[in-house]
């Protein structure tokens, strides 16, 4: 009788353990909520509410470089960026608000040491502004939602826009695997 009840005991045990295995299985073979398979803006201008803050709250969450180039439209030094040779595909958003602002579809080598895009995301993620400083009259890129200074447009791109969007990989975050919904 004895012996009965040890092994109703090991099988209880051994039942516990293998659905302890079953169930650890499971949960490292499902896709977790991973950059992977995240996809952005699901309805047209849904997240393009402005994102406005004052200089300390900046201060207060971007480091030194990110603000310098976000905040007072500086410049990362070419080629020390994190992006500028990144090949991986998925999305760059900015640094300042999480905006998508450009995809790795749009990518080009062009040999400056910056990140560079022949278009962003959708046009309506960037602001255009003239920009008079040094001597030069440039064209400089904003994010749409929080005003961060991305970098400069040029007319010297490839096809199929001839535009050039020089970018500071300080300005972006990159979110790879990602992809933007499409247009409702
Ligand atoms: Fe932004």
């Amino acid at each position: 009788m004895q012996f009965k009840h040890f092994s109703c005991l090991l099988i209880c045990l051994f039942s516990l353990w293998a659905c302890n295995q079953a169930q650890e299985s499971k949960t490292r073979s499902e896709p977790g909520p991973t950059s992977e398979n995240r996809i952005f803006l699901s309805l047209e201008g849904d997240t393009l509410g402005p994102v406005q803050k004052s200089e300390e709250e900046w201060k207060a969450e971007l480091d030194g470089q990110e603000f310098n180039v976000l905040r007072q439209a500086g410049t990362e030094r070419a080629f020390t960026g994190k992006y500028w040779d990144n090949k991986k595909t998925g999305v760059y958003v900015c640094a300042g608000c999480g905006l998508p602002l450009f995809s790795s579809e749009t990518k080009f080598r062009s040999g400056t040491g910056w990140p560079s895009f022949w278009a962003p995301i959708r046009k309506d993620h960037v602001w255009l502004k003239e920009d008079r400083q040094y001597g030069m009259t440039r064209t400089e890129v904003l994010c749409a939602r929080c005003g961060g200074h991305q970098g400069h447009v040029f007319d010297d791109g490839p096809k199929p826009t001839g535009l050039r969007y020089c970018i500071n990989s300080v300005s972006l975050d990159f979110v790879e695997g990602a992809k933007m919904a499409e247009k409702p």
